[in-house]
């Protein structure tokens, strides 16, 4: 059990410095706030291998479309200091928009590859603002190790593809993901949708694993692997899928899958007109090495 303890409120780059001298083995947990017991997981985490542990809350604009729901992300800094605090957080970096992006800012990171398809194709710009804001967390905060959640498996590679090809000294570590009882993964955007919304929306999960059963019974081709998840959002008139896909560590998809622990089925829907991404790897069983570090 990790004491829980009222983490430091920072909200500069100056008062972050000054907070993290001497800080010894530094952890981050970068996040745009809201924390459920799916941030809870990261910061533990980073606690048992941490020195001092830093948690951002940062909405950050630069990775909302114009069409997305910047204005209307739930936010909570108190409850989010209690959640922080009792994982065994010790400060919260909480910097604003004009501390971020001051006047004149002109720099926007751009990762080819793994950031093109599936979320890099339906949200436009989106994984430039996350690139550009986790390389700004990780150049203010210099930490050892940063956490990041499986659940944004795509944003995972992204970042390890970004911090390998900028020889950022950091290690990125994913952590697995975090479900209600009925399989629905824990997101902050769940708090959109009402209580028969978010048990309707464990499809998505029931769907993941259908393709990870049909996996399991020997199931080879891609084709019909989707088909096995297809069939049961056939089953909830309220899933609009935008993509049910399986996909190597290049987040690419092929004809036929492989044997490997890099790969994954991935599932995006609007569902009650929230956007919402699950993914689960295709063989649970084989060890991971996640592209393959930190896992
Ligand atoms: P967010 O606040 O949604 O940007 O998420 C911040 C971090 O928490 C990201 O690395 C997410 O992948 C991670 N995260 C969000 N939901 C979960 C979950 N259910 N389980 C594990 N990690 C999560």
């Amino acid at each position: 059990m990790t004491a829980p303890r009222t983490p430091s409120l920072v909200t500069t780059p100056e008062e972050l410095r000054a907070a993290l001298a001497d800080g010894g083995r530094v952890g981050l947990v970068p996040t745009m706030g809201y924390l459920h017991e799916g941030h809870a997981r990261l910061i533990e985490r980073a606690r048992a291998e941490s020195d001092t542990v830093v948690v951002s809350v940062f909405v950050n604009p630069r990775q909302f479309g114009p069409r997305e729901d910047l204005s209307r992300y739930p936010r909570d800094l108190t409850r989010d200091l209690g959640v922080a605090g009792a994982a065994g957080a010790d400060l919260l970096f909480h910097p604003g928009v004009e501390v971020m992006y001051p006047p004149g800012y002109a720099t926007n990171v751009t990762v080819g590859g793994v950031s093109e398809p599936l979320e890099g194709s339906s949200r436009p710009g989106h994984f430039d603002g996350v690139a550009t804001v986790v390389l700004k967390l990780l150049g203010l905060v210099g930490p050892d190790r940063a956490y990041f959640g499986e659940k944004d498996w795509q944003q995972l590679a992204v970042v390890r593809r970004m911090v390998r090809d900028l020889n950022v000294p950091a290690q990125i570590v994913g952590v697995p993901t975090v479900r209600e009882a009925s399989g629905l993964a824990l997101s902050s955007r769940n708090s959109y949708l009402t209580p028969e919304g978010q048990e309707r929306a464990a499809v998505l999960s029931r769907a993941l694993r259908a393709v990870q059963a049909a996996a399991s019974r020997g199931e080879r081709d891609t084709a019909r692997l989707r088909q096995a998840g297809l069939d049961v959002l056939a089953g909830e008139p309220e899933v609009s899928l935008d993509y049910l896909t399986v996909v190597g560590g290049d987040m690419a998809e092929r004809e036929r899958v492989e044997n490997d622990p890099m790969t994954r089925v991935l599932v995006a829907a609007r569902m009650f007109g929230v956007r919402l991404i699950d993914n689960l790897p295709l063989w649970p069983d084989l060890p991971r090495q996640a592209g393959g570090e930190g896992t």
